[in-house]
């Protein structure tokens, strides 16, 4: 699915430059599930766009089921996240003055398809996350969690190869939380989806198939689980237990160093 390799990514910032990205090598196969890890600011949701083509790299191949998004022309970029990738953000980012419905049916519009199919889909789209009953709502008069699942029916209302979530559910309590990660687990598992998804919550990540850790711009890999040959069996994936609670910052289990070390200043200097 995903091909990184020596991806870059640099920001202007004042009279300094940032580098969000050093140089990350990544691997996703289709249907995997990857989590990501890493404290503030260390470049999980640089990353992230730049996955999903909301942003471009400084260098480095961001190679996408063949074709380098870091190549293509805008136009193909948006045609590509339009039609195969779905977005999930912490804040929910959705339009306050359109109901959930108009909400959901905003991601068809780039697919022409008919006002009426958009209709339906979306609110198909809506039932499938138990918001049948909600379509007329604002996000005002939904709770947290109703938002994020309308969200999470927005981004896959395209019927998307990959979800991309950046802290999906930084905003939600903990009941809430586990509501959506097990909505996510089943979407992911039910439709045969990519999903990469940055959390800081480590109960959360370690429900994935595998853990990355994002650290000054560079990521490695804490652990790879066995997989089975079927990467959607739920059967095999019950040894990983239900969502508990912990610290959700051991980031570096002593069993489990991260290969490769820091180093040098985060901010480097012009
Ligand atoms: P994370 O998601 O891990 O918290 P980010 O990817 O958001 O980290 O940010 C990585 C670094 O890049 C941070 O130092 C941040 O300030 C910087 N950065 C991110 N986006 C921009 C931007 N648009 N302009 C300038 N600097 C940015
Ligand atoms: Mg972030």
């Amino acid at each position: 699915m995903y091909k990184l390799s020596g991806v870059t990514k640099n920001y202007a910032k004042g009279r300094q430059t940032v580098a969000a990205l050093r140089g990350v090598d990544l691997m996703v196969e289709d249907g995997e599930w990857l989590a990501i890890q890493g404290p503030t600011g260390h470049g999980k949701s640089t990353l992230l766009q730049i996955l999903g083509g909301l942003d471009r790299p400084s260098s480095g191949i961001v190679d996408f089921d063949g074709r380098d998004l870091a190549q293509l022309r805008e136009t193909e970029v948006t045609k590509v996240r339009a039609t195969s990738i779905g977005f999930v953000f912490q804040t929910f980012n959705l339009i306050p003055t359109l109901s959930a419905q108009e909400n959901v049916e905003s991601a068809l519009v780039p697919l022409h398809t008919s006002a009426t199919v958009r209709r339906q889909r979306a609110a198909v789209a809506l039932d499938a996350v138990g918001l049948g009953d909600r379509l007329r709502h604002l996000p005002g008069e939904l709770s947290g969690g109703q938002q994020q699942r309308v969200a999470i029916a927005r981004a896959l209302v395209k019927e998307p190869k990959v979800l991309l979530a950046d802290e999906p559910t930084g905003n939600l309590d903990e009941d809430t939380r586990d509501e959506i990660i097990g909505l996510l687990e089943t979407m992911w598992r039910d439709r045969g989806l990519t999903m990469v998804l940055v959390t800081h919550d480590s109960a959360i990540a370690r429900r994935a198939q595998r853990i990355g850790v994002m650290k000054n711009g560079r990521l490695s890999f804490r652990r790879v689980r066995t997989q089975p040959s079927v990467p959607h069996a739920s059967a095999a994936r019950a040894d990983l237990g239900p969502l508990d609670e912990e610290d959700t910052d051991d980031l570096q289990p002593p069993d489990l160093p991260i290969a490769e070390a820091s180093s040098g200043d985060f901010l480097s200097g012009p």
